[in-house]
């Protein structure tokens, strides 16, 4: 079978919910895919930052064999021997009392927005079904229901009404707006990215989240960092609320909590705050099963051993500089933390950046637009210096053959 060939299978058998590039990938290794005619890519998608410690990382597949041979799944029924084992290098790990696993991202945030509002009623007195969160527009926490409730973007939430009460928008990087909003005694919780990931890594003020999180502190409302795309090295710090000495009441991780091989998600919160949740009030039937366990202690592991956090902090420079430097009309914009990085593509004589991301792909790099103008370039976190360079210069030149 040919590439079309695959395409066309998942067309017609496959809801269309995706747009993908027409690129059907067979294998991965450290930076690199390759497609079914054998062709080598750059990822510089990284899933979304799921892969941050590089596409079947042995250390992590290694971990991931062994227990699948032991004892993959008993749902929470029982104990498991391994589930305490994570919960105890997890909480030491990111410094906080308990954890509650889940598997994706987006119920990492609903299990977040489920213990905010029981905390509203149980702890801050809040009357029932009072409790309000403060979101942010452009915000993108998942697909649920209640998350896309909190959307502004239409492509998100149109059509799927009615959407859940109790959340208030705000624009985001606006601390004014933030303060007015926190008048209300009824708000509970402020949910909020550190940086905007899929809106295209919109980096707010500097500032703007020790601000925020005092603020929050001041009206007693927990401070809630979704950090499933930018935590786990991506911004060149463990956490991208590490960059400001922001410790977020309760914090949520995903994607790269794998690395890529399993859905893992996380919701983390000290005492006074997660045991307001009750057995049986929230779970999930593979939420901290033995194989999610092992494999998040091995994909953190490679985090802290490898030092990629600091490889993304001084990589992350370089990516920024070296762009920022290209006299190009099609580039308007550089921006970005870390290697979690966006290019603002100016559309000129009818091309637009999936254009240049199909001509990205021609030349042996993968990267995807977001929001029609911007294209998000967020490598493995593994990737060397040598590499980083290779790829800077196919981006370079692929942008120059649209001038
Ligand atoms: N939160 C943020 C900040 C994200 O970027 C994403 C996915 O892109 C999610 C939540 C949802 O994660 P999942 O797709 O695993 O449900």
């Amino acid at each position: 079978m040919k590439s079309q060939d695959y395409i066309a299978r998942e067309d017609k058998y496959g809801a269309h919910n995706y747009h993908p590039l027409p690129v059907v990938l067979d294998k991965g290794e450290g930076v690199f895919v390759w497609d079914v005619e054998g062709k080598r890519y750059f990822d510089f998608l990284s899933a979304y930052s799921a892969v941050n410690q590089g596409h079947c990382n042995p250390k992590i597949v290694d971990a991931m064999i062994a227990q699948t041979k032991k004892l993959t799944l008993t749902s929470r029924a029982f104990y498991n021997s391994v589930l305490g084992e994570y919960e105890e290098f997890v909480t030491k790990f990111f410094g906080y009392d308990k954890v509650l696993p889940m598997n994706s991202g987006a119920e990492g945030d609903e299990t977040a927005l489920k213990i905010c509002r029981k905390w509203a009623y149980e702890k801050k007195g809040i009357a029932e079904n009072q409790a309000k969160i403060i979101v942010c527009e452009n915000n993108f926490h998942g697909r649920t229901i209640t998350i896309v409730s909190m959307s502004t973007d239409p492509d998100s939430y149109a059509g799927f009404g009615p959407f859940t009460p109790g959340f208030v928008k705000i624009p985001y990087n606006d601390i004014p707006a933030l303060k007015k909003a926190l008048e209300d005694p009824n708000v509970a919780g402020f949910l909020v990215e550190p940086i905007q990931g899929e809106a295209g890594v919109y980096v707010p003020d500097d500032g703007y989240l020790k601000t925020a999180y005092d603020l929050c502190k001041a009206k007693n409302v927990l401070f809630i960092a979704d950090e499933v795309q930018t935590g786990i090295g991506r911004t060149g710090k463990l956490l991208a609320c590490d960059h400001e000495g922001v410790r977020p009441d309760i914090l949520i991780l995903g994607k790269a909590l794998s690395g890529g091989l399993y859905p893992v998600s996380a919701v983390l919160a000290d005492n006074d705050i997660m045991m307001v949740i009750k057995p049986g009030e929230h779970g999930s039937t593979f939420g901290g099963n033995p194989v999610a366990a092992k494999v998040a202690i091995a994909a953190l592991s490679v985090i802290r051993d490898e030092k990629l956090a600091e490889n993304s902090e001084r990589l992350g420079k370089i990516f920024r500089e070296k762009l920022k430097q290209v006299k190009s009309p099609r580039i308007e914009l550089v921006r970005g933390k870390g290697l979690l990085n966006a290019v603002v593509i100016k559309a000129m004589g009818g091309k637009t950046a999936w254009d240049v991301c199909l001509a990205l792909k021609e030349n042996g790099l993968l990267a995807k637009p977001t929001h029609g103008h911007i294209i998000r370039f967020a490598p493995p976190l593994v990737i060397t210096e040598a590499q980083l360079n290779e790829a800077i210069d196919i981006i370079i030149k692929t942008i120059q053959e649209f001038d």
